[in-house]
């Protein structure tokens, strides 16, 4: 019972896909953190990421850390999101590197690990262009001063975002900036500049062409492990496998039925007003999954010819006419998620992860 919908992830395809982006990075003297929060921190996703040769697990949630940790995952473990100041204790504690933006959080973070006689590495995160989180480039001096007084926070170098809040693509151009930017926080540090982190999935396309600036030794990598795909720059990546993720689903009625509602229409559950066109009488199927387990628009059905009409909270109703087939109750159909479909699956409780 409780079987479906399912998350079901294979962790073999993550550890290739793994594998086939650290080769890619270490030819160019990068190494790759594995992004687990898409998958909210699986330990066996972590582990696989481990297996094909990233250096450690980053993760945007302390709470997907500590799932992790207590799964016996050995990290090392970097928080992605600049921390919560209510949440430097575990950080402290529990985290290995942190990205951070804010001085005061800086100095709170360093009393934090005096206090727990714990040493933490900070990624000084930088605003490139993006507009979410960083210090802007001409406060490089005055990061450099707060990280100059820290006793356990240790520097490590410097970070940028990119394609997050406004789509803004990684360049040779934003890059190139990052690494002197990192070389004047160093400066001002008095520290090495050890780690240049260079974005994410999006930025893989620059190692491709060859074109990635001299200085930027890693990537934090997530998208591209567990989807095979780059959303910001708008391609599946060819040399990755895509189908490590997959949301499956249970037919629960399948009869033909007009494709243009019957009586006046007002808004829908959403509030939306949706639209149809008449297509005559045409097969279809509902699946018991919908908006509470699952990102609808983010999905798409693997069967050949089935298409999404819409979803409600518990309902997805799909066009199977064209698929040549029959459907019973129990039946099964699976579906490819995007990222925020694979999240969003992830993070439900109605919904059973299956790890294969
Ligand atoms: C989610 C996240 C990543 C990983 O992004 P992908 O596009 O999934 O590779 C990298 N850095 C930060 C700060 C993130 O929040």
């Amino acid at each position: 019972m409780f079987e479906y919908p399912q998350l079901c992830i294979d962790t073999d395809v993550i550890g290739k896909n793994s594998r086939k982006v650290t080769e890619l990075c270490k030819k160019a003297g990068m190494s790759v953190w594995g992004v687990t929060k898409g998958l909210s921190g699986h330990p066996d996703v972590a582990r696989a990421m481990l297996e094909g040769g990233c250096i450690g697990i980053a993760d945007s949630r302390c709470l997907n850390i500590h799932r992790m940790k207590s799964a016996g995952v050995q990290g090392p473990f970097l928080l992605l999101r600049i921390p919560m100041p209510s949440e430097l204790a575990f950080v402290a504690r529990n985290v290995d590197v942190v990205l951070l933006s804010m001085a005061e959080t800086l100095e709170a973070l360093d009393a934090e690990c005096r206090k727990s006689k714990k040493e933490c590495g900070v990624i000084i995160m930088v605003d490139m262009g993006d507009l979410r989180e960083g210090i802007w480039p001409d406060e490089a001096c005055r990061m450099g001063e707060a990280l100059r007084k820290c006793k356990a926070v240790r520097f490590l170098g410097v970070g940028a975002n990119f394609g997050c809040l406004s789509g803004v693509l990684p360049t040779e151009t934003n890059l190139s900036g990052l690494v002197a930017v990192g070389k004047e926080i160093a400066a001002s540090a008095g520290s090495d500049l050890e780690v240049v982190s260079g974005g994410a999935t999006s930025s893989l396309y620059l190692l491709e062409e060859n074109r990635m600036p001299h200085g930027v030794n890693q990537l934090r990598v997530g998208e591209a492990i567990l989807l095979g795909t780059d959303v910001t720059g708008g391609r599946e990546i060819p040399y990755l496998e895509k189908g490590a993720v997959e949301v499956l689903a249970e037919v629960v009625e399948c009869r033909r039925k007009p494709t243009k509602p019957i009586g006046e229409i007002g808004a829908d559950a959403f509030g939306r007003t949706p639209v149809f066109e008449d297509r005559g009488d045409r097969l279809r199927v509902i699946v018991a999954m919908g908006r509470q387990d699952v990102i609808p628009e983010g999905l798409a059905p693997s069967l050949e010819g089935a298409t999404i009409i819409g979803a409600s909270s518990d309902h997805l109703t799909i066009d199977v006419e064209d698929t040549g087939r029959s459907f019973r109750p129990g039946d099964i159909l699976r579906f490819r998620p995007d990222y925020g479909a694979m999240l969003a699956a992830s993070t439900s409780r109605y919904v059973n992860v299956r790890i294969l």
